[in-house]
């Protein structure tokens, strides 16, 4: 029996689905997101980039998040041995557009989202799941299992799948593919940080790449989000059961996190452990359907891009689906996802040459020269569509390009 008829479903309430669902409450589209989890829940995430306050403020909800105070992060250090500091600051950028952004905990950041989205008049039904979709014709049947085992089943026009790591369309439609990075382990925790001066720390901070690096992220006022990323079997040589023990041992590995955290690590969260988790999808739209945010790809934590790129998919995935609705053609191919696509790809290149060490190479050198700072400053910004940035045009050359040149001039200089 069908209970409820809408224009657009959306599934999941992350970043992704907020914007989405804003954008098409906008527009005058009848919009009912089902989220399968109780608000505030935690999820992983906290650091976020400027080009997301572009995304907010197109889906009229950035006056909200503002409100919040959230701590500004106004740009990312990479610290390597523990004295070479390479610092970008948001303000120093090629791109005109936002000087800062915010690194919080996701779940205060989510839950101010979708309360905004059921003040602005959408429909928004938690501990729900999507369990089923059936494609029609000329609709779309979608199956939900609530928290008491009940199940009904809404109709609507359009499906969004903004479901994040619960990747239900990929699941449901055998979507996924196989990310072409090596599988890595993200294991990661909050802990209580009263050393920390607030709002002085931005920052990404490096151990020994090869095995894994750390990131250090003061999300609220005396808490901190650490987490180690790389080589799975490197973490795992530091306990297998990614336990507190584990996350101790890991911390005194690296001199600075050691001579901080080691003495009386209080944690405020157990730590959680997601191994291999980069993933992709054959096909990021269908008929009646599109995938946004963490349900198409997701790279690699390394430059904080991830909800920059929930938004933003959110954000085009609403202005299409409206114009769809309204009658007009869409080229999704071109419109949403050679656009997406051409993103996911500079950021790409730069996950890759993180990795490699050619980023390396350009940060610890890059001070010498501003205006490569600029242009890689507002990659890191998440402003990876402004083809004006040769670091974004030709993001395949130009990176490699530049760290040859660094090293030839540091060889020559040797000489
Ligand atoms: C280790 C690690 C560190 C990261 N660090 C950062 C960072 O610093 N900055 C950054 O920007 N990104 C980061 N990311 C990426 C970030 O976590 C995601 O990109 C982001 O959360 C994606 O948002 P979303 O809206 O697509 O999905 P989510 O935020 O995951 O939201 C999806 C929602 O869908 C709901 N859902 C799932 N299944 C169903 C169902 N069947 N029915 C109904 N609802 C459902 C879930 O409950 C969830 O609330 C990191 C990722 C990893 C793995």
């Amino acid at each position: 029996m069908i209970n409820e008829k809408v224009d657009v479903i959306v599934i999941g309430a992350g970043p992704a689905g907020c914007v989405a669902a804003a954008i098409l409450n906008k527009n005058g589209y009848s919009v009912k997101v089902i989220e399968k989890q109780q608000f505030p829940r935690f999820v992983i995430g906290e650091s976020l980039l400027p080009r997301c306050l572009d995304n907010l403020e197109k889906a009229g909800l950035l006056e909200a998040v503002q409100m919040q105070n959230f701590q500004r992060k106004n740009g990312a250090s990479f610290v390597r041995d523990e004295h070479e500091i390479c610092e970008f600051n948001f303000a120093e950028q090629h791109t005109k557009g936002w000087e800062y952004a915010w690194q919080m905990r996701r779940s205060e950041f989510d839950k101010t989202l979708a309360d905004e989205i059921e003040r602005q008049g959408v429909s928004l039904s938690y501990q729900e799941s999507v369990e089923a979709v059936e494609f029609k014709t000329d609709k779309v049947l979608v199956s939900v299992q609530t928290n008491n085992n009940l199940n009904y089943i809404i109709e609507s026009k359009f499906l969004i799948d903004a479901s994040g790591y619960g990747r239900v369309l990929p699941r449901l439609l055998n979507l996924s593919k196989p990310s072409n990075f090596p599988a890595r382990t993200a294991f990661f925790a909050h802990i209580k940080d009263e050393n920390r001066i607030e709002g002085t720390e931005f920052l990404t901070e490096v151990a020994d790449l090869k095995k894994a690096w750390t990131w250090i992220i003061p999300v609220a006022p005396g808490v901190t989000s650490i987490g180690f990323v790389g080589d799975t079997a490197f973490l795992e040589s530091h306990g297998s059961n990614f336990d507190k023990g584990t996350f101790a041992s890991l911390l005194k590995t690296h001199p600075k996190l050691n001579s901080r955290y080691s003495n009386n690590i209080n944690f405020l969260t157990e730590p959680k452990v997601i191994k291999g988790y980069s993933v992709g999808v054959k096909q990021m739209h269908g008929d009646r359907y599109v995938l946004v945010g963490n349900s198409t790809e997701f790279l690699d934590p390394v430059f904080s891009s991830g909800v920059a790129f929930a938004t933003e998919t959110g954000a085009i995935a609403g202005d299409l689906v409206s114009k769809q609705l309204n009658g007009e053609v869409v080229d999704w191919n071109k419109d949403y996802v050679e656009y997406i696509q051409h993103g996911i790809n500079v950021f790409r290149t730069y996950v890759k040459e993180w990795y490699s060490g050619n980023l390396q190479t350009i940060f610890f050198a890059v001070d010498k020269d501003p205006s490569f700072k600029k242009q890689i400053c507002s990659v890191l910004a998440g402003y990876v569509w402004d083809m004006s940035n040769p670091y974004v045009k030709k993001h395949n050359r130009a990176v490699t390009v530049l760290a040859q040149v660094i090293r030839s001039q540091k060889l020559a200089n040797m000489q």
